[in-house]
């Protein structure tokens, strides 16, 4: 009897597959087939299998992704949660816009949490309100008070989702708010030691216990954006697209009759938004 499943981790060339119905974790072999077959089931990927004896399995089949990211390898991601707080850090907004230009280039969908709330005062968590809940969703939360952690639930729920975000702004302590007793791996250090050796992060799918699954290893981690083409940048703030430029292939820089510049002069567009724009682009340019 074959059942469907999401494939969490590997023990050497086993696959640990956890049931989509029961939750129950199967450690599964491949068939034959796929050795030759160019595909190879990866983290994410939706199998069909069949359960042998207790708690082992084959997998049959790879359902086709609907997504697959490099570095580290996943597939079927259907969210990105970028994580950011406005103190302790004070992450800048151009760090959170170069995030979120990471996740339109993977063509994921991005979801915003402004963390730390506890340390901020109205006005400023309206500011920010403000220039992103226009462009994304967002969520204001505190992993220290509790606040906002209830409603987050209903974003990590019955999705694969990994998390973005720098160092500190609290994406272990929201993963222990939201499901005590999972926590996320943050470990500089090793991050370092695998971009410098060039070794491949090893991901694992956690599973919350209110339904969905989180990658161990935040995504976007060295926030490289170097393989980005500087004419493809205004296509990743998703906002520009609403506007006309009297030039079609427009880069919205100091070229006339820019329909963007317009809008940001008019207030349509947030200026810290095109501020980042402006400073990414030109990083991409300098190469
Ligand atoms: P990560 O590196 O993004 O995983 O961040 P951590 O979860 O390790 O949190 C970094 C620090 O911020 C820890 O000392 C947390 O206790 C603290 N922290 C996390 N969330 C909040 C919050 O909502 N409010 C406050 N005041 N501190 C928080
Ligand atoms: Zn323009």
């Amino acid at each position: 009897m074959r059942r469907k499943g999401v494939v969490i981790k590997f023990l050497s060339n086993m696959a640990i597959v956890q049931d989509f119905e029961t939750g129950e974790e199967f450690l599964c072999k491949l068939r034959g087939k796929f050795k030759e077959q160019k595909i190879r089931p990866i983290v994410g990927d939706i199998v069909e299998y069949s359960p042998i004896v207790s708690k082992e399995g084959v997998i049959e089949n790879i359902l086709n992704r609907k997504n697959e990211l490099p570095r580290p390898k996943i597939a079927n991601i259907d969210q990105v949660v970028v994580v950011t707080s406005l103190r302790k850090p004070e992450v800048p907004l151009q760090i959170l816009d170069k995030y979120l230009v990471l996740v339109e280039n993977a063509k994921l969908p991005a979801v915003i949490v402004l963390n730390k709330i506890d340390l901020l005062t109205k006005e400023e968590i309206n500011k920010f309100k403000y220039i992103y809940e226009k462009i994304y969703p967002v969520y204001f939360v505190s992993a220290k008070t509790k606040e906002g952690i209830e409603e987050l639930k209903e974003v990590f729920k019955n999705k694969i989702s990994t998390m973005a975000g720098m160092s500190g702004v609290g994406k272990s302590s929201i993963l222990n708010a939201i499901n005590p007793g999972l926590s996320l791996k943050v470990n500089d250090v090793s991050e370092k030691l695998d971009r410098g050796r060039h070794t491949t992060t090893v991901i694992e799918l956690m599973h919350f216990d209110f339904g969905g699954w989180i990658a161990d290893t935040p995504g976007f981690a060295n926030l490289d954006i170097s393989h980005i083409e500087h004419e493809e940048l205004k296509r990743l703030f998703p906002e520009f697209n609403d506007f006309y430029c009297l030039f079609p292939d427009c880069n919205h820089v100091d070229e006339p009759g820019c329909g963007v510049k317009k809008a940001v002069e008019e207030g349509k567009i947030s200026k810290t938004r095109y501020e980042s724009y402006l400073q990414i682009y030109k990083q991409l340019l300098e190469g």
